[in-house]
C-alpha cells in the first residue's frame, strides 16, 4: 500500500507531526475546544520542542487531556488511512473524555485495590 505524504485529514498540507497534530484544522478545532491555553507551534515549528514546553507549564489534568487528545488526534489519521473513516471534532472530544473517563476511575480502583491490600496487611 503507498502512503500518500499529503495530510489524509485535509488533503491539502504535508503531513508532518507538527501538522496532523496542531496545525490541521481539525487539530486547530480540537485545542480551540479544550480549554487548555495551547499555544500551537506553527507549521515550522518542532513537536518535541512545543511538546516539552507545553507540559513543562500545564497542570496534572491538562497533561492527561493534551496527551489523550494528541494520541486520538493520531489515532484518527491511521482510522482514515486503515479504513476511510474520518472523525468529527465531537467524535474526537467525545472519544477523549471516555478514554479520560475510564483511565481515571482505573486510577481510582487501583488507588482502592492498594489501599485495601495495606489495610489488609495491617491486619496481620
Ligand atoms: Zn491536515
Amino acid at each position: 500500500m503507498e502512503v500518500t505524504k499529503i495530510c489524509l485529514v485535509c488533503n491539502f498540507e504535508t503531513e508532518t507531526v507538527v501538522h496532523c497534530l496542531t496545525s490541521c484544522g481539525l487539530a486547530r478545532d480540537c485545542w480551540q475546544w479544550l480549554e487548555v491555553s495551547v499555544i500551537l507551534p506553527g507549521e515550522r515549528g518542532r513537536f518535541i520542542v512545543w511538546l516539552e514546553k507545553i507540559l513543562s507549564v500545564a497542570l496534572g489534568v491538562e497533561v492527561e487531556e493534551l496527551i489523550v487528545v494528541l494520541w486520538h488526534l493520531w489515532f484518527n489519521g491511521n482510522k482514515i488511512l486503515w479504513s476511510n473513516e474520518n472523525e468529527s471534532i465531537a467524535g474526537i472530544i467525545g472519544a477523549t473524555y471516555s478514554c479520560l473517563k475510564t483511565w481515571r476511575d482505573a486510577q481510582v480502583q487501583n488507588e482502592n485495590r492498594a489501599r485495601g491490600r495495606r489495610l489488609h496487611s495491617e491486619d496481620k
